[in-house]
């Protein structure tokens, strides 16, 4: 899947998740969330070079490294792999002070791999094994990817007009 496809299927996941346990708006609120979820749905095609971080400069070196340990969609692309990044970016949410910022950043991880399921490449999700998991539903960079993006997106936007004009959810509420 392209970084699109990526960053409206972060927000769409993370608002699911978020209408389901509200709780979680009073942990990390949504649009603080939102943006922590969008990086964390770009880091696994770090494994890839034409990556949308991996040709930034910021990235590049990340990249490189992670090049040296897996080919795309290995360890990047799995369950094990959203523990390590997660674990990763801890000390960074410690220094910020708000330690539970790990947790929008696990969901948006996690999104990345749920929608990159649904193409026939498939996800590692349990990373040793060598089993993928792909529903063969849409290709990437073909027109139901395009179109995968335009429903995910009126999905979202329905979504946050729902709960902004009608109190329907959590999303924009204060803790
Ligand atoms: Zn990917």
């Amino acid at each position: 899947m392209n970084h699109r496809t990526h960053i409206f299927f972060s927000l769409f996941f993370l608002a699911i998740i978020y209408e389901i346990f509200p709780i979680l708006n009073s942990y990390v609120l949504y649009m603080i969330a939102g943006v922590i979820a969008v990086i964390a749905a770009l880091i696994p095609d770090l494994d890839h070079p034409k990556g949308y971080l991996s040709t930034g400069r910021n990235w590049y070196l990340i990249h490189l490294a992670i090049r040296r340990t897996t080919t795309h969609r290995r360890w990047t692309h799995s369950l094990l792999g959203s523990v390590i990044f997660t674990i990763a970016v801890f000390p960074i949410a410690l220094v910020w002070g708000a330690p539970l910022n790990i947790i929008p950043f696990f969901i948006g991880y996690l999104s990345h791999l749920v929608s990159d399921s649904l193409n026939p490449t498939g996800v590692n999700w349990f990373y040793p094994k060598k089993k993928t998991y792909g529903l063969k539903l849409i290709r990437t960079g073909s027109k139901r990817e395009e179109y995968f993006q335009k429903i995910i997106l009126v999905a979202l936007v329905g979504l946050w007009l729902y709960d902004g004009l009608y109190n329907g959810g959590s999303l924009f509420r204060g803790p």
